[in-house]
């Protein structure tokens, strides 16, 4: 059955998808499946020149993939920065793979027993199944299949229903890398074909909800399968007296609101302390006034409308919910329906409380709720209060001064004297906290290694002992 899917600038449905019935999707795996060892039994080296082939291919449908991706988000700007980080992303870790499998693998290893030494290998799990969010479409279908396939996995992609405008030009631009095409699918689909690809593959990679995470990582145990999961975040930003308030309301602004708040790593809650809090408030109001909707020109502006009208819906009530329960809103705050797209403009509130949902669930839009606190402890206890840990940021004089008070923080990555590094940065490893998210890192060198199952091989040279070495005369006169 088709499903409908709306286009955020206009709110009218002018895109359908045609999700794959239960049996297509077991058939499509299976073929994956038939696909994968020979992939594997590529020199890793040669696996890489074909994501390089990918990179290439990308590359030449580069403005077709950006044009989709406007169509399913409103926003220009970022959807060429999204087919760019994807291109890059491919390029690295063509480039990193066959040496990072390669240190991981050795042979002769010693042991404690002389006659005896082990080799490890790595054995890439057969089906890797993808399941991706809306905010940022391509590359969050693709962040954890290019290190997948790089590791020999065979990948099954299910992006979001909301945003799948993307999909088919994709998919032509993998045909024309047959090697990679026999083991990379991409199917349209919403929830259902999500839960129904749980139960096929070897390995799932979930970004998305906590609540749908929850869920992924029920059926996953259910089926056996590891899950790694990248969940939503309520990320703190922390302004210590010694920060120069206009460059933080600055930094505090772009983390709020770049994509128009709907990134996981997106600041939502400042906390400010009080020797600076007026001429940060200030400015920070000043310059949120000074965003602009990039409507109607989709070309121009700062912000575009919300991917999700019913995000906008959330996020309005959470602001009215505040508002009832005494917040002041200092800028912004009303959501605006502007030729059928649904805007909200960077909307600054103060005197919120902790019984308010805009200070303990996930906002996912253009809101800033600023705390004011009088030390650092009460700072880092603010940080750390509710279920998150996904990241944070601090900004004071020092970095020195930051980290210290970043090291009491509970979150997988904290930018220092910057906001929301975590999406620029992928070199270094790093977990969620809390609900956040679960399994190995999707950052550094784990982002590859996760896809692997080891496998030692235990080499022995000496005479196998016999069953009268373990013999109750033997043990027992040893003792
Ligand atoms: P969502 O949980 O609603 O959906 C994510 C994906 O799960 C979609 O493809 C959806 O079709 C699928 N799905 C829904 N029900 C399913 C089920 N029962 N079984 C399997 N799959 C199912 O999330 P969303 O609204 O698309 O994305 C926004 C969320 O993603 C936010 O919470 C955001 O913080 C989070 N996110 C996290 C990261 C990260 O790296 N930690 C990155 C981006 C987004």
């Amino acid at each position: 059955m088709s499903l409908s899917v709306i286009n955020p600038r206009t709110g009218e449905a002018d895109y359908t998808i045609e999700p794959l019935a239960g049996s297509d999707i077991a058939a499509l795996a299976r073929r994956l499946r038939e696909a994968q060892p020979s992939w594997s039994a590529l020199e890793p080296y040669d696996r890489a020149k074909h994501l390089h082939g990918l990179a290439d291919a990308i590359g030449r449908h580069r403005q077709v993939l950006i044009d989709a991706l406007t169509a399913d988000t409103g926003r220009a700007g970022l959807s060429a920065i999204e087919v760019d980080t994807t291109i890059r992303t491919l390029l690295r870790w063509a480039q990193t793979a066959p040496e990072l499998i390669r240190r991981q693998q050795s042979s002769g290893n010693p042991t404690a027993i002389p006659s005896i030494t082990t080799s490890t290998r790595l054995a890439p799990y057969g089906l890797v199944g993808v399941i991706s969010p809306w905010n940022f479409p391509l590359i969050l279908a693709l962040i954890d299949a290019i290190p997948a396939l790089a590791a020999g996995c065979a990948v099954l992609i299910k992006p979001s229903e909301v945003t799948p405008r993307f999909i088919r030009p994709l998919m032509r631009a993998i045909a024309e890398i047959p090697a990679v095409a026999g083991v990379l699918s991409i199917v349209e689909g919403d929830g259902r074909t999500g839960a129904a690809m749980i139960e096929l593959v070897d390995f799932v990679a979930f970004t998305g909800s906590v609540a749908t995470g929850r869920k992924v990582a029920e059926n996953a145990a259910r089926a056996f399968i590891p899950a790694s999961l990248e969940l939503g975040g309520k990320d703190p930003m922390l302004v210590l007296a010694s920060a120069d308030p206009l460059k933080a309301a600055d930094t505090a602004l772009r983390a709020s609101v770049l994509n128009t708040g709907q990134a996981c790593q997106s600041i939502e809650r400042v906390y400010v302390a009080r020797d600076i809090a007026e001429p940060f408030l200030a400015a920070l109001v000043e310059k949120a006034q000074r965003v602009r909707l990039n409507y109607p020109d989709v070309r121009a502006g700062d912000i575009g409308p919300f991917i999700l009208q019913k995000q906008a819906q959330i996020v309005q009530a959470q602001l009215d919910d505040a508002i009832a329960k005494g917040a002041r809103v200092l800028t912004g705050g009303r959501v605006e329906v502007l030729g059928g797209g649904h805007y909200l403009r960077p909307t600054v509130i103060v005197d919120v409380t902790p019984d308010m949902a805009v200070m303990t669930e996930e906002t996912f839009g253009p809101v800033i709720p600023v705390t004011v606190f009088d030390t650092a402890d009460q700072a880092v206890a603010h940080a750390n209060a509710g279920l998150y840990g996904l990241s944070a940021a601090v900004l004071a004089g020092s970095i020195e001064e930051a980290e210290a008070v970043a090291a009491r923080v509970c979150a997988g990555g904290v930018s220092i004297n910057d906001g929301s590094l975590t999406g620029l940065v992928w070199e270094t490893e790093k977990s969620s906290f809390g609900v956040s998210g679960l399994g190995p890192s999707r950052m550094g060198e784990s982002g590859l290694l996760r896809f692997f199952r080891k496998q030692v091989l235990i080499r022995q040279s000496g005479a196998p002992l016999p069953l009268s070495a373990y013999s109750e005369d033997v043990v027992t006169a040893e003792k």
